[in-house]
């Protein structure tokens, strides 16, 4: 890994916790897939998920399956953690490609902190973490880092 790449923290570290609302978000990422919650009625998508449509107020909801792709509508830089001083994280705010919306708050990784930007296109993949989920992470689009 080159020096200053971004790394998300240590998947062993990364316990969460489910509910109704969020499981089928989480099931979906277990097998690979991105997903976003999407009002069964109106169509309009929101993440994080809720029981009710904020637009219509219906409880119907579907999870479609998304391209994984994202692009970044914000980012910050964070340095060290504790315990892990020398990592790097890019804590982002991302556009979900074809749930337009929705948007998912995680990190990128495999880019040095500095040539991440605004606009920039990223694509998911699912890293291990505790319990036996998955966590959606972002690397560049053709990027083949990983958070190992
Ligand atoms: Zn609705």
């Amino acid at each position: 890994m080159s020096g200053g790449a971004a790394q998300a923290l240590p998947g062993e570290q990364v316990h969460i916790t489910t509910s109704p609302d969020t499981e089928p978000f989480w099931e979906a990422a277990k097998a690979g897939r991105l997903t976003a919650c999407q009002c069964g009625n109106c169509g309009e998508f929101r993440m994080p998920p809720s029981p009710f449509c904020p637009n219509c107020q219906s409880k119907k909801v579907t999870w479609p399956e998304l391209s994984g792709r994202a692009t970044v509508f914000s980012f910050s830089v964070v340095h060290g953690f504790p315990g892990l001083e020398d990592i790097v994280l890019v804590a982002a705010v991302l556009d979900l490609d074809g749930a337009p919306g929705a948007r998912l708050v995680s990190d990128i990784v495999g880019i040095d902190p500095d040539d991440v930007t605004i606009g920039m296109e990223v694509e998911a993949f699912f890293s291990p973490i505790a319990d036996g989920w998955k966590l959606p992470l972002f690397r560049p689009v053709g990027s083949t880092a990983t958070n190992d």
